[in-house]
């Protein structure tokens, strides 16, 4: 069986876009792969939290995890941070990594101006931990949203790179895009991306909300004013609502174009409001049961992280053994 990595910052509670353009394809490759989900609580630090509150969000997102249909006896969910060779690799792996290329991340360029009071160095190596993740379960496919395709490119750059030098060390990733929602872009601003530590709380659907206020958040979304449903270009908050809609409906623009043909804007908002809700009340729902579960959840904590350790630590020695670090006696 191949082996498949991805992971999600515990930087807030997980957004309607998180789960379209990631979790729920994670979802369908359970049969296929060997999964690794990680909470990546050592990537959240990048922006300064509240250490009660990361605690609290790292635990409910790997709840969420399970409530959106991911087995975790089946695949190994675990905390970045219970598993030390991400930190010890992506030290290695830095070494190995040009300023130069760190520089042309768009990532770090976003979240630089947006938190122009902290640009730390962790936030400019991002990247490079993000690398770590996924070399060192020797991962074949990372599935991840559109916006982490430039940090997939440069860790195939890094694994090369180490390779070229060592010997066919790490097995070079393939990123894996689902086919709609890889893109979700905010509800106020629909020229940016949906994110989960966003400010504005009427720009993202958060995977907790009930009901009635996912509806209040479609009915508020910004739209232009000629009150038509069709999906163009000139019309970035329509065509955002008909990628959801569609990436849950699974129908295409024409058949949603048709559909609403004789409706405007307010009937079409709840109309996709009432998608999502059909897909969120079941994973709420989970999740509740989840939340009342303490010792199952601690269980699958425990052994998951005994798991990943064991896999991350054999690639870990092989790399410590290539660049010279002496033999442990
Ligand atoms: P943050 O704002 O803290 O960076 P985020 O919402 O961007 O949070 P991440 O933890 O950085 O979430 O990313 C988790 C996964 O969700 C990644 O695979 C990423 O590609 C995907 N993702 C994030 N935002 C979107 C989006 N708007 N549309 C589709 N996929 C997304
Ligand atoms: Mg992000």
């Amino acid at each position: 069986k191949k082996t498949l990595f991805s992971g999600m910052q515990a930087t807030g509670t997980l957004t309607l876009g998180n789960y379209l353009g990631a979790l729920k394809n994670w979802v369908v490759l359970e049969e296929e792969y060997d999964c690794f989900y990680c909470v990546v609580d050592l990537h959240s630090i990048t922006v300064r939290q509240d250490p009660a509150q990361l605690r609290k969000r790292a635990r409910d997102l790997l709840m969420l995890y399970i409530a959106a249909g991911i087995n975790p006896e089946k695949n190994c969910l675990y905390y970045q941070s219970h598993v030390s060779a991400h930190a010890e690799l992506s030290w290695i792996l830095n070494c190995f990594t040009y300023m130069g290329e760190l520089n042309r991340m768009t990532q770090f360029k976003d979240k630089s101006e947006k938190h122009s009071d902290n640009i730390n160095a962790g936030l400019f190596t991002y990247p490079v931990l993000m690398a770590a993740d996924i070399l060192l379960f020797q991962s074949d496919v990372v599935p991840v949203g559109a916006d982490q395709k430039q940090h997939l490119e440069i860790t195939r750059d890094i694994a090369q790179r180490f390779n070229g030098i060592y010997g066919d060390v790490f097995t070079i990733p393939e990123p894996y895009f689902g086919k709609a929602g890889a893109r979700v872009m905010s509800l106020q601003e629909p020229t940016k991306k949906m994110s989960k530590s966003d400010e504005n709380p009427n720009a993202g659907i958060l995977l907790t909300d009930k009901p009635d206020v996912i509806i209040k958040k479609f009915k508020r979304a910004v739209t232009d004013s000629d009150n038509q449903v069709i999906y163009s270009e000139d019309k970035p908050g329509i065509r955002n609502l008909m990628d959801i809609y569609m990436a849950i409906t699974g129908s295409s623009a024409a058949e949603v174009e048709k559909e609403f043909e004789n409706s405007g804007y307010g009937d079409f908002k709840v109309a996709v409001g009432e998608s999502v809700i059909s897909v969120l009340k079941p994973l709420q729902d989970r999740f509740d049961d989840l939340s009342k579960n303490k010792d199952y959840i601690d269980g699958i904590i425990k052994t998951n992280a005994e798991k990943a350790n064991y896999a991350a630590g054999k690639t870990l020695r092989k790399v410590q053994r290539k660049v010279g670090f002496p033999d442990r006696i």
